[in-house]
């Protein structure tokens, strides 16, 4: 992926009759216009940056509790010690010096929808920033099992990556033979489909690589099936780590103590694990929780826009957002969809300043490549148009992202693994650069 300007984007979206109008004059007065970004993962960092590039005379703030962001993507080969938590760790001053985005270290505790600002609680007291648009991407927040005593430092989620990164490393490289290392799948939706199956891999790789005889890998998975890549993740458990993956489908989560490292589930309990990795059920990051959310803890959001109803100023995208879509074609919580959605709403955000409407022609994608191996991937990857989405029976049930297509590779190979380094720079760079 490389850094798109705003034509280009256009292009690739379809979008020949918007390419007259550019660059956009945003206010054609002196004042610049304010756009505070809420959290600078893959999608808040490429909004900013984005809406500096397509936006003419707009100040854009970003926010975020980190001085870095550490990517989820590849954090499972830091988890093995394939890779250093450096490689993972994307910095903000590109973003400063490239692009002109003034970066704040803080955590936004308060939005006032009706006066138009965000309080940011920094380390010399709180902040009120003021803002003609905010978009908000803070990632996930956690839903804590039903019961028990769940504490996250002794029994890593690792699914925001950092120190519970490093703490499941050391847990998975203390296992010596015919230890049991335990891991959840949330129920979906949650952040990165394939990244629980592919966990259960690289685990189960590095435990025969290290000639742990008789350790295993269980994956307890509150869903009924497997929820990418059926035919990869089911040659991989059943015949690359044969005998050292046990899959147990609808697992509901009942409980949860983590100082003895026990778990109940509908479908099997177990008890004095050596290693458990519960991953929760997963919302919206806690920062947007006063928003309207769905079921699930998530912002349904205006694909066109990324917009919320009833807070027209307001927009959010990747994890956290609910994006309507044709029923089993749910769109994936992604790092590379969230970096798609973000340039959808920072276009739309500067065609707003600008007094124009909304593009209503628009597209995004995702990409996910899962090691299996310590030399081996799989990936998978999605396109959605904006327009017509349709029940399970077929019947159009309103407007969305319906997905136009689906690929998977037909191998698990070692040039997929090759190419996940590539395509990985590649999204960090468009993101963060
Ligand atoms: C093991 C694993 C593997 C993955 N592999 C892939 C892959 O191959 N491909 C892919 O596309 N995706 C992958 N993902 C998913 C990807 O990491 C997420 O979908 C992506 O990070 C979502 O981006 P986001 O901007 O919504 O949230 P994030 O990237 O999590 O960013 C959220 C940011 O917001 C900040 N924040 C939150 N709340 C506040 C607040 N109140 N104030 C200030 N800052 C705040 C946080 O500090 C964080 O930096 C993987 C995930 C995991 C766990």
């Amino acid at each position: 992926m490389q850094t798109l300007n705003r034509r280009q984007f256009l292009k690739l979206a379809g979008v020949a009759s918007a390419l007259a109008a550019l660059p956009r004059a945003v206010g054609a007065a002196t004042t610049p216009a304010r756009v505070v970004v809420v959290g600078g993962g893959f999608g808040g960092a490429t909004a900013a940056k984005y809406i500096r590039m397509w936006g003419d005379n707009v100040q854009v703030t970003l926010v975020d509790t980190n001085a870095t962001h550490i990517s989820c993507i590849l954090s499972n080969l830091v988890m093995t010690g394939a890779l250093s938590m450096s490689r993972i760790t994307l910095g903000y001053s590109a973003l400063k010096t490239n692009h002109g985005v003034n970066v704040l270290q803080g955590r936004a505790v308060a939005i006032d929808g009706a006066g138009n600002t965000v309080t940011v609680s920094t380390a010399s007291g709180n902040r009120v920033l003021p803002y003609d648009h905010l978009v908000l991407s803070p990632g996930i927040d956690f839903i804590a099992p039903p019961a028990g005593a769940w504490d996250a430092n002794l029994t890593p989620h690792a699914w925001q990556a950092g120190a519970q990164t490093t703490l499941l490393k050391n847990q998975l490289a203390a296992m010596r033979n015919g230890d049991l290392f335990v891991m959840t799948v949330p129920k979906s939706p949650y952040r990165c489909p394939p990244g629980p199956y592919e966990r259960a891999c690289v685990a189960a790789d590095y435990l025969k690589r290290k000639g742990r005889v008789g350790a295993k890998v269980i994956v307890l998975d509150a869903n009924a099936s497997i929820q990418a890549e059926p035919v990869a993740f089911g040659e991989a458990f059943n015949v690359t780590h044969a005998g050292m993956i046990e899959y147990v489908p609808n697992a509901t989560v009942q409980s949860v103590v983590s100082s003895t490292r026990s778990i109940v589930t509908s479908a099997r309990t177990v008890n004095n694990a050596k290693v458990l990795n519960f991953i929760p059920n997963q919302k919206a990051g806690a920062i947007a929780a006063g928003l309207p959310l769905n079921a699930q803890g998530f912002v349904p959001v205006n694909p066109l826009t990324y917009g919320v109803a009833g807070y027209p100023n307001i927009h959010v995208i990747g994890d956290a957002c609910a994006v309507p879509a044709s029923d089993n074609k749910a769109v994936p919580k992604s790092g590379h969809m969230a970096n798609s959605e973000a340039k959808v709403c920072a276009d739309a955000i500067v065609r707003a300043l600008a007094g124009e409407a909304p593009d209503d022609n628009v597209t995004t994608n995702s990409a996910c490549y899962s090691p299996i191996t310590a030399r081996t991937a799989s990936w998978l990857s999605a396109n959605y148009n904006y327009g017509d989405i349709y029940d399970a029976a077929g019947n159009v049930k309103g407007k969305g992202m319906h997905r136009v297509d689906l690929g998977e590779a037909d191998i698990i190979g070692g040039d997929n693994y090759e190419d996940m380094f590539t395509w990985a720079d590649s999204l960090f760079a468009d993101s963060f650069m």
